[in-house]
């Protein structure tokens, strides 16, 4: 049979490689001879130890090897039983760095296709939100009062069976940083406000309070004494004051990645558990510019059971109004049950203050905020002021406050009323406190005491809503189980938010991009840190020895990274939406912390590479690992070091901070040309030395690019070594420059050659994978050749710029208000185009005015291979009113339809609508933008959250950077005008589809997925491999690879982080327990995955933690919800970790 005869082929190939190694081993034992031919009785038991070192070496090199023959073997197994082809690949050729070739074909179960191939069934009671935009006409009508609704009535003996149940629920809204920094707000008013509140609620019984942001809270708790913390206990005890979602921040939906969110939340949460001991039920978000599935399914995984959001589209509100949909079970668009659900109250109104709150009449509503008693600082705008309660006006106040809250209820199905009584910064000062909360409780005695009225009102707080909520409707109290009186199942998102006629908020999807992709670098330094940080202390128990690896410093630093990182995902931050100093303050705590996170990365892996771990010192000032790049400044970009080689091998570490074996692109910088790179072991690698730049035609003559292809187990580190000396193996780049569509000559090119071709032939750049075509005039991408299928498409890239409205409103840091649709960026005068072309990498770079614009190939068969690398430089500082956008056309049928990400966790179906005005029709992308038709997919990843959109069939456009001379009156009182010089990075990934029955499919349905080479490129970006050279002279035998895992992840299997859970004890110091989270990614089989490269499987979800460790044992796992808040009851069996497709799952993991 035709398996047998494979299995012998497989066989026998790894009886090849490893034969080959065996060779290798005695080849490298007999080496070992004494150079001067003396043979002293010192120099023979230095040879031994010399031997005994590099038989070790090889050990561990070997070790790696056979870890991933059995992980192809492995993968065979799979592929074999779920019935695939043996892929062509083998591994009987021997890599010099003896790694076996991956198959072909990923091997994939071919049921964990079917998640992402089955067809959508809407629920019966089911709301999507594709439908309700292709519904409404978004006319904008004038509603009357209500404005953007419409007349509400009813009838005075509605409620005479079932009275009115209306909660007024008073908050204060705590900006983290907006007008002023974090500290300022904190110093002048949030303090005064958390102060005035254990004061005032204990006051009164019957008062009551929420708080959302835990950054305020912790940092107030630091200040207090321990009798205010128990009387602040108390109040939480006795539900007067509830926590309502416990975040860090109340985060921005739009730009925060996934993997930042849940951290915020954990972060709040553990901070929670700490100190507190409380766990929150409702999640409250009344300010984020417009609303994600992503957050609703992480606050569902962390156990909370109802959540309330604020800022929607006015005309879907007025429409979910009029149909009573504004309460449902909020429903991921992928799920195939009701395991997602979360109750969801959507406020109906135009604003989360006081005149939006109790009604839909402002005018009235404003009379009911006794803030604003004559008097006072701040009035109301419809020049209807409040009135003290008293005794003459009490019976008229009642009835017109009554009129509103009955109108309100109109718009739900229950007779349940919320009705939030607070606005930002509320509360500061105790004579507000009792300003609202005496006159209040004179209407709600009042009211509770005239039975003929049918109300019964009183404070509470959000959970106090939901809990008589669920009641009236016959809800169990936390369970999603659909009452008698069902409520609606919606799916989808909330954007583009738009807050009155064409203001759409589409902005600040790009707003401040340079701290947006400083963010980006953030993340992936915290989660390489993290990881890196367990995997230390896990092995410094095994190694069972007192360490002087700092641990607990290191603690420190990461909590304040994961703080620093957690305040930047608060909804004026990485929105970029403050003013500039408070910019200034959040790029400082970006930056210090990427400094910070460097430190713990290195000497985490000092510890981990290090053989002999007795000569393991930690010396802040002089690492023995250093990182290979340096950020001057926070608001300038990160620049290379330049390496010194010489003669004797420099010592090079790369960390891969990715879940499966990989190999990548390293490059560093180095003081010379005349360079090679040796692997642990002393092989040569093959690597390619470019010039470095110091303008477009200009080569730095004293530093070099060096680059090389480095393979590291998963999550492990591996050892490389830079010597002097050319060998055949380390190739010069050479150039070609470009003028006007001409070639031009470059003088003093002394350590590269220039090539040359005919004036007029268009420019290519090729790998084994893709050949583009470039235009000799501008040195843009034009065309795209698939090498696999000999397919080719019209990929045209180009950039464009937007002005503003010449209207009253104009663009500012949240509105996009553009003039018109967008201009072709065409540069005054011929740009020069300089093409490299070299055995690793070309590539194309053209320096633009105000972009530079680089096109990147590596030259790698897998993953790195298969997509460009785009790199713009942008720098708009020159201009006024202008947004600048890079816009790439293709010849896909794709008609109206794209697909952007939310939080790089799911992907969302989106339509090009010509009933909404331009800015309406852009989209967050915080990781990937894509269109397709029936045969192909086009795909840009992105390494920062930027504004995205397809305004044409077979068009992707993304705007890069904005700015903006002027206010646009949603309270920041400035334009946008500290830009940045700032890189943009991107992927842009080709994919033919091997069926086009599927593609039919998804033209109508509400869900989507990228494929595995999409997440793994998706991955690439934003988490590169790691270098860190060795600071000083040292030996390549005082240093041993690190492999923790035995075999990749599956391929659909990412380990989100794996993050040091703080000690119970003071000190501040790691447990012996980490947060292990998991997310098993959702894709699509209809594309090719041949040639990706990878030595992965998909497994079903399955994963067997216990062999996947090579060294460390599992000591306990315990699944908890997602922040670790509850503990679910069984021990897990580390044998038996398994994740349903999107499912994002933690435990509580204890290694040793
Ligand atoms: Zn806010």
């Amino acid at each position: 049979m035709k398996l047998s005869r494979q299995f012998t082929i497989f066989g026998s190939a790894i009886f090849c490689v490893v034969v080959f190694s065996l060779y290798l081993m005695l080849d490298h034992l007999d080496y070992s001879k004494s150079p001067n031919g003396e043979k002293t009785q010192n120099g023979q038991l230095g040879i031994l130890q010399d031997k005994i070192d590099h038989l070790e070496r090889l050990l561990a090199e070997n070790n790696e090897i056979i870890a991933n023959i059995r992980d192809s073997v492995i993968n065979l197994r799979e592929t074999v039983k779920v019935g695939k082809i043996f892929p062509e690949g083998n591994m009987s050729q021997g890599d010099l760095e003896l790694m076996p070739r991956a198959p072909a074909l990923i091997p994939i179960h071919s049921e964990d296709c079917q998640f992402a191939a089955r067809t959508y069934s809407k629920a019966a009671d089911g709301v999507q939100m594709l439908d309700v935009y292709d519904l409404l006409s978004f006319d904008n009508p004038d509603g009357g009062v209500w404005k953007q609704g419409f007349d509400i009535s009813y009838q005075a003996d509605e409620w005479d069976n079932e009275p009115l149940q209306v909660f007024v629920v008073p908050h204060s809204h705590n900006d983290p940083g907006w007008l002023k920094t974090f500290d300022d707000y904190y110093r002048d008013q949030t303090q005064h406000i958390l102060n005035n509140m254990v004061v005032k609620l204990h006051e009164d019984i019957r008062r009551k309070m929420i708080w959302s942001e835990i950054s305020y809270f912790a940092k107030w708790w630091d200040s207090i004494d321990e009798q205010k913390r128990d009387a602040v206990r108390r109040l939480v005890e006795n539900g007067q004051l509830e926590v309502a979602t416990g975040g860090w921040v109340m985060p921005d939906e739009a730009n925060a990645h996934y993997s930042a969110l849940i951290d915020q939340l954990i972060e709040g949460h553990q901070w929670l558990e700490k100190n507190l001991g409380v766990k929150p039920k409702t999640g409250w978000a009344v300010d984020p510019f417009g609303h994600s599935p992503t957050q609703t399914y992480l606050l569902r995984q962390a156990g909370l059971s109802n959540m309330l959001i604020q800022r929607v589209h006015y005309t879907v509100k007025k429409h979910f109004s009029s149909q009573k949909t504004l309460e449902f079970f909020w429903r991921q668009n992928w799920d195939q049950d009701s395991s997602s659900d979360i109750l969801c109250h959507m406020m109906p109104f135009y604003s989360y203050d006081v005149p939006h709150t109790c009604g839909p009449d402002p005018k009235i509503c404003c009379q009911f905020d006794f803030k604003r008693l004559p008097g006072g600082r701040i009035s109301c705008p419809w020049r209807i002021p409040p009135q003290a309660i008293t005794n003459n006006n009490i019976q008229e106040r009642v009835q017109t406050l009554l009129d509103q809250y009955r109108k309100k209820s109109k718009l739900f199905r229950t007779k349940v009323l919320l009705a939030p009584l607070g606005d930002d910064f509320r509360y500061t000062e105790a004579v507000e406190w009792d300003q609202q909360f005496n006159n209040y409780q004179k209407l709600f005695d009042y009211m509770n005491s005239h039975p003929e009225l049918h109300v019964k009102a009183q404070f509470g707080t959000i959970s106090d809503y939901f809990q008589a909520l669920r009641k009236s409707t016959g809800m169990d109290p936390e369970g999603m189980n659909v009452g008698q009186l069902a409520l609606p199942v919606l799916s989808g998102d909330f954007f583009t938010y738009a807050d009155r006629d064409d203001h759409y908020w589409s902005g600040y999807f790009t707003s401040r991009p340079f701290y947006k992709r400083l963010d980006r670098i953030l993340e992936s330094h915290l989660r390489a840190a993290e990881v890196l940080y367990s995997l230390t202390l896990a092995n410094i128990q095994k190694y069972g020895r007192p360490s002087e690896y700092p641990a607990v410093d290191n603690y420190k630093l990461l909590t304040e990274a994961r703080r620093n990182l957690g305040l930047f995902q608060h909804h004026d931050a990485i929105a970029g939406t403050g003013k500039d100093w408070v910019v200034v303050d959040y790029g400082t705590r970006l930056f210090h912390s990427i400094l910070n996170l460097k430190r713990v990365i290195v000497s985490s892996a000092h510890w981990l590479v290090l053989k002999d771990k007795q000569t393991y010192y930690h010396d802040p000032s002089n690492p023995f690992l250093q990182m290979d790049d340096v950020q001057p400044s926070q608001d300038a970009l990160p620049r290379k070091t330049v390496l010194e080689v010489s003669g004797k091998p420099r010592l090079l570490v790369v960390s891969n901070p990715t879940e499966q074996a990989r190999a990548s692109m390293v490059t560093v910088y180095v003081n010379t040309a005349n360079v090679r790179v040796l692997n642990a072991l002393g092989h040569v690698v093959h690597a390619q030395v470019s010039a470095v730049w110091n303008d477009a035609t200009h080569a730095a003559t004293d530093v070099f690019q060096l680059s090389f292809v480095a393979r590291a187990a998963p999550l492990g580190l591996r050892v490389y070594q830079l010597m002097e000396g050319m060998e055949p193996s380390t190739e010069a780049a050479k150039y070609m420059f470009l003028q006007d569509g001409g070639r031009i000559s470059v003088n003093k090119l002394e350590h590269f050659q220039q090539f040359y071709q005919n004036d007029g032939a268009s420019v290519h750049i090729e790998n084994p994978h893709l050949k583009l075509s470039i235009s000799t005039a501008t040195g843009l991408l034009e065309k795209m050749r698939s090498k696999d299928d000999d397919s080719e498409h019209q990929v045209k890239v180009e950039f464009a710029w937007y002005g503003t409205t010449s209207n009253k409103d104009k663009s500012g840091a949240y509105l996009f208000m553009p003039d018109k649709e967008a201009t072709i960026y065409s540069p005054s005068q011929p740009p020069v185009v300089r093409v490299t072309k070299g055995p690793l990498f070309s590539e194309v770079t053209t320096s633009f005015t105000h972009i530079k614009h680089t096109l990147r190939l590596y030259n790698i068969q897998g993953v790195e291979g298969q997509s460009v690398e785009i790199c713009n430089t942008v720098d708009i500082r020159g201009e006024i009113n202008r947004e600048i956008a890079m816009r790439i056309t293709s010849d896909l049928n794709s008609k109206d339809r794209f697909f952007t990400d939310l939080n790089g966790y799911q992907v969302q179906p989106r339509k090009t609508m010509a009933k909404l005005p331009l800015q309406a029709n852009f989209y967050p992308m915080t990781s990937m933008v894509y269109l397709q038709d029936s045969s192909a997919r086009l795909s840009l990843l992105t390494a920062q959250s930027l504004g995205a959109a397809s305004l044409k069939s077979g068009q992707l456009e993304v705007i890069m950077d904005r700015r903006l001379n002027q206010d646009d009156n949603r309270g920041l009182g400035q334009g946008v005008l500290d830009n940045k010089i700032t890189a943009n990075s991107f992927r842009l990934l080709l994919e033919k589809r091997s069926s086009a029955e599927e593609a039919q499919n998804e033209e109508t349905a509400p869900n989507s997925y990228p494929s595995i080479l999409s997440h793994m490129s998706y991955m690439y970006l934003n988490h590169p491999l790691i270098s860190m050279p060795v600071s000083q002279n040292s030996d390549a035998s005082s240093l041993i690879p690190y492999s923790p895992l035995s075999a990749s992840f599956p391929c659909d299997v990412h380990l989100v982080n794996l993050r040091a859970i703080q000690s119970k004890e003071e000190g501040g110091g790691p447990s012996e327990q980490a947060a292990l989270i998991l997310h098993r990614k959702g894709f699509d089989c209809g594309f090719s995955n041949r040639n990706t490269g990878l030595l992965c499987a998909t497994t079903s979800g399955k994963i067997n933690l216990e062999k996947l460790l090579t060294d460390l044992k599992v000591k306990s796992i315990t699944p908890v919800s997602l922040s670790l808040m509850h503990t679910y009851n069984s021990e897990a069996d580390p044998q038996e970790i398994s994740l349903k497709p999107m499912e994002i799952r933690t435990y509580r993991l204890q290694l040793g």
